[in-house]
């Protein structure tokens, strides 16, 4: 890079960086010099803050000393994922050529480079930059001219997975919560939209803006033709614009940052977004679902309940929990494959240590297919194939009817039914070496006895050896210097090694001239013959044959992979669903849960119910958790809709509520729920807003952000929803919060009409339940014994006798003689209120209040009117609105 001060033009290697790092502005450069990778000028300030490096600085430019910052190219992996982890993205620069190459083009030529890859958060493959257990995904969202429709696409480079879904744009948040997408990317104009703007404050993800042309749905029929390799795309079902515009983001993203190798990404699966229930984002965070309130998966629904024991077997479950179903025959097939491997415990832990031995299918194959794989992975696709085999056989010959989850999976992994698979699997077997190298370069990995040639090259540089090993003894013979060794190093290859002591006898010894002197070392001298010379080269010789071979066979062995791609995807998947339902199974067993049993109505009957995380957690302790009930119904008759919770603080009535609401995702992911019955007319949306924390970040107070969820449910649940809610109004002034969340309980019951459970300490309300004809009292019952709190845990019918909040500051250790005042304060308060304070009678029931009321919930056409950019549509796109908005009404 250097340029010397006096010099004003750059050198020809600053302005080959300058030009590269041009076209790749908002990445950092990782520019490849002999065994380093290099950063210049700001990305080297940005690396080195970041990587904790040393800056240094090199040559100059424009008067300026040029910033400067490596990292060794063997450990470079491990930079790259902090840097990809505190956010950046990063452009990798490798030597297209070596310097000899470059030299025989003019001797001033430099070394031809270019970015070979662009690793960002959403397109990583390589293993030690991924979590094993759950998936990478890269997703786009795409919207129609007039902002009607949406699309999302998402691809998981990893494993190839590739799906497109149907999406309102109100419902991105709530798609792409249920994704987690370690990327996002979208055109900068939809980005703009006060509803998309709003969507990406609660969703945690890098949002990577990119310009407008690149969401063309026209660019995208075209690229979805090319990735899927068919003239058309009739056979996938006809792609909304919104979607094929989602999929031109995505497709060209893939195409850019791995510069020009598009993956080979699965035929797309396509969803509507109605397929799955829903779930919101704060309902998504607040029951700790995939990822707990600390940030971390450990304490999550998922990571208490995951048992597989295959990393695609465990991104599979992060998948199907996070998107529960709300078709009753797909969940009741998971369920039945649950089944099964509860009823059979014996199968279950054969199967089990069979699905120990494999490896991640999925991954190694996408490795492999973007050229970035090695043995280690062709050895892993040997090993998936062997497991598989292995279970769907256990299976088979287990039971007669499978149930139709399993029984297609064995048909996807017996490999007797699966020819080519088997013929492959095979293969694999005897030609990879067990402990084979990460990259295929290194050699060494084909195991003797598959190929001849390679075999008889091998042998030839073996023969070599030992012929060498025998010259040593020889060569100390001859010249009566029995310490002389025969070493072999990179630069000079085989050479003989004698002290210098020894040195004279040596050159003047009656074999002088056959010893051709190398090298002269403080304390030894290094000769050479006319024989080691054959022999050193004869091996050099063998041992490049030989790695050329391998790689010959690596390649084609590739090859084979790579059309084996759509099997091979089968078979991944085939496992991941048998170590899913195995690793419920043992779950369930560990945990005494049963299956759930759904319907179409709109009961909600648990007995005996547990919260799966609060009990694991309470078990580490070694206490006990307390099984409760929960009966609702929303069809009106006798049971009611809604139940009004009240108890102490710390009496456990936010654990009750997720409770219940965990066990209806649960089931409808095709879990076995921790009750002794749980029957469950199926739900479409869950609700919660439970204890909202200040968001001060986007400048919310605590009361704020509990209204807007609030107000989402409210104009949202409809009656085959499950809502919970948990001391609403509990961040205001006493009166304003009773009224709001008055209003809010007569709302869910008069309007709403679905399943709710709603805590309150506002003991006032307990007797509404009396006025609505389908809500009820249920309270967490605690006893005050001998003046100390003691909480039971045990949900009875009726509201709760007092608050005993006095009781619980004292637990939480307040000073005594502040809690004996408090006890006084209240006793007056008490006595107050009995003389004529707040009367329940005073309020008219909602249903009374004189309508027409506000109309709170917007209507269609005022949603779609406030999504558009007057100044920023076309006279046409205005037209289409407007025919849009009057189908609507
Ligand atoms: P609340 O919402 O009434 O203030 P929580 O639901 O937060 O109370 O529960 C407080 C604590 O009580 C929990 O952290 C848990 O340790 C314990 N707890 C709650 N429910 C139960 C139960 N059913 N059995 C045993 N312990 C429980």
């Amino acid at each position: 890079l250097v340029c010397t001060p006096m010099s004003k033009s750059p050198s020809p290697f600053l302005l080959q960086y300058l030009e590269i790092k041009e076209r790749h502005k908002d990445a950092l450069l990782f520019f490849r010099m002999g065994d380093f990778y290099e950063l210049f000028f700001e990305d080297a300030q940005i690396a080195a803050e970041a990587l904790d490096i040393t800056l240094t600085a090199r040559g100059q430019h424009s008067g300026e000393p040029i910033p400067m910052a490596g990292v060794p190219f063997h450990a470079a992996e491990g930079y790259l994922a902090k840097l990809i982890r505190s956010g950046h993205c990063v452009a990798v620069c490798e030597q297209l050529e070596t310097p000899e190459e470059a030299k025989k083009r003019g001797s001033k030529s430099v070394v031809n480079r270019d970015v070979v890859r662009i690793v960002t958060p959403g397109t990583l493959t390589e293993d030690s930059l991924l979590d094993a257990r759950s998936s990478n995904i890269l997703a786009a969202i795409g919207v129609s001219a007039g902002g009607i429709e949406g699309g999302i696409a998402l691809a998981d480079v990893s494993t190839g997975r590739f799906e497109v879904f149907e999406t309102a744009p109100e419902a991105f948040g709530e798609v792409l919560a249920s994704l987690a997408p370690k990327e996002l990317l979208m055109s900068d104009s939809v980005m703009a939209r006060p509803l998309i703007s709003n969507m990406l404050e609660s969703l945690k993800t890098a949002v990577t803006p990119r310009p407008g042309a690149k969401a063309d749905k026209v660019s995208g029929e075209r690229q979805l033709k090319d990735t899927l390799g068919v003239k058309s795309l009739d056979a996938f079902g006809s792609f909304s614009n919104a979607e094929l515009s989602a999929c031109a983001l995505l497709l060209d993203y893939l195409h850019l940052t791995q510069a020009g190798e598009t993956p080979r990404l699965d035929p797309p699966k396509r969803h509507l977004s109605s397929s799955f229930m829903a779930i919101d984002p704060a309902t998504r965070s607040s029951l700790e679902i995939d990822v707990s309130a600390q940030g971390s998966r450990k304490g999550s629904l998922l990571s208490t309940i995951d048992c597989t024991i295959t990393a695609p077997g465990a991104r599979r479950l992060a998948d199907n929990l996070s998107r529960p179903l709300i078709d009753l025959v797909s969940i009741n097939c998971r369920l039945d494959a649950v089944s099964l491997f509860v009823s059979d415990r014996d199968l279950r832990e054969e199967v089990r240590k069979a699905l120990r031995d494999s490896a991640d299918i999925e991954r190694a194959r996408m490795r492999l297919q973007l050229g970035r794989g090695g043995p280690k992975d062709l050895r892993a696709l040997a090993l998936g194939l062997k497991s598989g085999a292995l279970a769907a056989r256990l299976l088979r010959s287990g039971i007669a009817g499978l149930p139709s989850l399993l029984d297609e999976a064995c048909t996807v992994l017996d490999l007797e039914q699966q020819e080519e698979l088997a013929a492959f699997a095979q293969t694999l077997e005897t030609a990879i070496k067990e402990d084979s190298p990460v990259l295929a370069r290194d050699g060494g990995f084909i195991a003797t006895g598959y190929d001849p040639s390679l075999d008889e090259v091998r042998s030839l540089r073996d023969d070599s050896r030992k012929i060498i090993a025998g010259l040593q003894a020889d060569y100390a013979e001859k010249t009566g210097i029995p310490s002389l060794k025969i070493r072999h190093n990179k630069v000079l290859g085989y050479f003989i090694d004698v002290t210098t002591r020894n040195a004279s006898a040596m050159q003047n010894g009656p074999h002088a001239s056959d010893f051709i002197h190398r090298q002269t070392l403080a304390s030894a001298m290094r000769f050479t013959t006319t024989e080691l010379g054959d022999l050193d080269g004869r091996i050099a010789r063998a041992e490049e044959e030989g790695k050329a071979r391998e790689m010959e066979i690596f390649n084609a062995l590739v090859l084979e992979a790579e059309n084996l791609s759509s099997k091979l995807r089968a078979a991944a998947d085939a496992l991941a669903a048998i170590d899913v339902a195995a690793g419920l199974a043992q779950w369930a067993e560990d945990n005494r849960a049963i299956r759930p049993q759904l319907n179409n109505s709109t009961q909600f009957n648990a007995v005996g119910a547990r919260h799966p995380v609060v009990e694991a957690s309470l078990r580490k302790a070694g206490d006990g958790f307390t099984a409760n009930d929960c009966c609702l119904d929303a069809s009106g008759g006798d049971t009611a809709r809604l139940m009004m919770i009240t108890g102490p603080n710390m009496a456990g009535k936010s654990t009750y509520l997720r409770q219940n609401a965990l066990l209806a995702i649960m089931a409808q992911a095709g879990c076995f729920v921790p009750a002794q019955k749980f029957e469950l007319g199926l739900v479409d949306r869950v609700f919660s807003r439970v204890g909202a924390s200040d968001d001060l970040s986007r400048g919310r107070s605590t009361f704020m952000v509990e209204m807007i969820e609030t107000a989402a449910i409210l104009n949202q649940a409809g009656p085959k929803a499950f809502v919970i809610l948990d001391e609403v109004g509990r961040g205001t002034a006493t009166y304003d919060g009773l009224a709001i969340a008055w209003a809010a309980v007569e709302h869910l019951h008069e309007k709403n009409k679905c399943r709710a459970l709603f805590a309150t300490h506002y003991h006032e309300l307990t007797d509404l339940a009396e006025k609505l004809s389908h809500a009820g009292n249920a309270s967490l019952r605690a006893k005050d014994w001998q003046g100390d709190l003691v909480f039971l845990h045990d949900v009875k019918p009726g509201p709760a006798d007092r608050s005993y909040g006095v009781q619980v500051a004292k637990l939480a250790g307040m000073p005594r003689d502040a809690v004996k005042r408090a006890e006084e304060v209240l006793l007056r308060l008490e006595g107050e209120a009995q003389k004529g304070g707040f009367q329940l009678d005073d309020l008219p029931l909602f249903a009374a209040v004189a309508e027409p009321a506000p109309n709170l919930v917007p209507s269609e056409v005022e949603k779609m009117l406030v999504d558009v950019d007057v100044d920023g549509i076309t006279p046409r796109e205005a037209l289409e609105i407007l025919y849009a908005m009057k189908q609507k009404l």
